[in-house]
């Protein structure tokens, strides 16, 4: 006897469950993503999205929607209480490894969900 999967329930619409649920619909499998808590546009700040994580968004067809509202980071600086830098490293992000490192806001990368409909969350009231 085969095991087919024709669907698949997510617990969890955070970093990783939308995402999955639109791998899951390439793959011909349908999928609910179940999220504990209604959004918040408050929570988390910012987010650095390393070069790996544009590639993702990329092959899912949504990181020209999640760059406009990013900045790219070229380098970082890290600095004492006085402002002294203490470390400096440029990345080069994009020429060593064929993505920026992008700089937004959680709020942004949790609202381009919403125009992927096939990543839709079911939220608690
Ligand atoms: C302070 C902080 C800063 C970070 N900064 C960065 C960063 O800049 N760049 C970066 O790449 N990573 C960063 N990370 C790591 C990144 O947030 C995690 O790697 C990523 O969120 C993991 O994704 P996930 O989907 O596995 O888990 P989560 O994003 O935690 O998602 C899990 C979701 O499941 C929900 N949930 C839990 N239990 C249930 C349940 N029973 N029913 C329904 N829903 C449920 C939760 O509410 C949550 O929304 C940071 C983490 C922290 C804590």
């Amino acid at each position: 006897m085969t095991n087919t999967v024709r669907s698949v329930l997510i617990v969890g619409g955070g970093g990783a469950g939308p995402e999955q649920g639109v791998f899951l619909k390439r793959a011909g499998i349908a999928s609910t993503v179940f999220e504990a808590y209604p959004r918040s546009r408050g929570v988390g700040g910012g987010l650095g999205l390393g070069p790996n994580g544009v590639r993702v968004l990329d092959a899912l067809g949504v990181a020209d929607e999640v760059r406009a509202h990013a900045g790219t980071i070229l380098s970082y600086r890290f600095r004492n209480d006085r402002g002294s830098v203490l470390a400096a490293f440029d990345l080069e992000a994009e020429r060593r490894f064929g993505q920026p490192m992008l700089g937004l806001s959680r709020a942004a990368v949790a609202d381009n969900w919403t125009t992927c409909p096939s990543a839709s969350v079911t939220r608690a009231k």
